[in-house]
């Protein structure tokens, strides 16, 4: 089912001091599901069921992993991660584990309002996503601000008018141009998305979702996580293949067609993405991609307001819906 890539690919993961280190960061995947339904979420949230993690399955899973892996930040989302209802316990469960001193909550910030005090205490940083079509954009915007500067947290925020397609219900039997995706896939060779859900270490987040979409599974998409004394030397060899996921199938990696971003009904999410691999990938990107990968993700836009005084800050935040 799989190519391998030309060989010499370099390894994206090494080991310094006894650990290893991912490009950047770990996903801790607090629920799947979100309160609104963008098109082409990359997580498939508007097709996922509830789910909610168990902070004791998440301190067991982290503190394994702690022994053998230290991400520079943990990013703390779903879905919508403010859905949870215990998620500082959740949090408080992976940062006892030891794993990293960093974590970034990621919320597209409709319940930012109602988030208790315990929640801004257990993060260290926010990031907002903010989508043309986010209800009332502008005024999650100020408010993340107004309680990120109140609480002393770090806080960013990127807009979102594009989304670049990630799933494919029918897949292809194309084991090429699987081969080229995932060589030119950035989240597997460059940013490094890493996620843990539920006992397993996952590559990417798509690999769960697509799982989940498909019903497929296969055992090498996923590492069990571990005590084992070699679970260190698996999980390194797991990240720096130059293999395809089998998963990979189904997935536009981060060479999907631009697309605008949307909100939309469940079944509008799902036909959305009921067409072969071949049809959503943007193949002259995928091209030069093989060639020169950039490491910027071209649907992200920082919206910095640091440097403009208070009222062209605010026009330009505004902006943003
Ligand atoms: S807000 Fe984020 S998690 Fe929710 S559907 Fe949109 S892209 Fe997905
Ligand atoms: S499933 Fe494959 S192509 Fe998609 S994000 Fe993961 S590694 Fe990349």
């Amino acid at each position: 089912m799989t190519s391998p890539l030309p060989t010499g690919k370099p390894d994206i993961c090494r080991i310094t001091d006894g650990l290893i280190v991912p490009p950047t960061h770990l996903e801790l995947i607090a629920v799947d599901h979100c309160n609104i339904k963008c098109r082409t979420c990359n997580h498939a949230s508007p097709l996922m069921p509830a789910w909610f993690a168990d902070p004791d399955t998440v301190h067991h899973d982290f503190s394994l992993l702690a022994k053998h892996y230290r991400p520079a930040f943990i990013k703390v989302l779903g879905g919508e991660p403010l859905m949870h209802k215990n998620l500082v316990s959740v949090i408080q469960a992976a940062r006892r584990s030891g794993i990293s001193d960093h974590f970034t909550l990621v919320t597209n910030g409709v319940l930012l309002d109602k988030a208790k005090d315990d929640i801004w205490k257990s993060i260290d940083e926010i990031e907002l996503s903010v989508y043309p079509a986010t209800p009332n954009a502008g005024k999650i915007i100020e408010n993340t601000i107004r309680l990120a500067k109140r609480h002393g947290k770090l806080y960013r925020i990127y807009r979102y008018d594009e989304f670049r397609a990630t799933f494919s219900l029918q897949g292809t039997a194309n084991t090429a141009l699987v081969g080229q995706i995932y060589a030119a896939c950035k989240i597997a060779n460059l940013w490094g998305c890493h996620a843990v859900k539920d006992g397993y270490f996952y590559k990417c987040p798509q690999s769960i979702y697509i799982r989940k979409l498909t019903g497929k599974h296969c055992e090498s998409d996923a590492l069990p996580i571990s005590d084992s004394h070699d679970f260190q030397a698996r999980l390194l060899a797991f990240l720096n293949s130059p293999n395809p996921l089998t998963t990979c199938t189904h997935c536009g990696g981060t060479v999907g067609r631009h697309v605008e971003h949307v909100l939309a009904s469940q079944e509008e999410c799902h036909s959305h993405i009921d067409i072969p691999t071949d049809d959503i990938v943007d193949h002259e990107l995928l091209a030069d991609s093989l060639i020169a990968m950039t490491p910027a993700d071209d649907c992200k836009i920082r919206v910095r307001d640091k440097r403009l005084p208070p009222w062209q800050r605010l026009a330009q935040l505004l902006k943003t819906h």
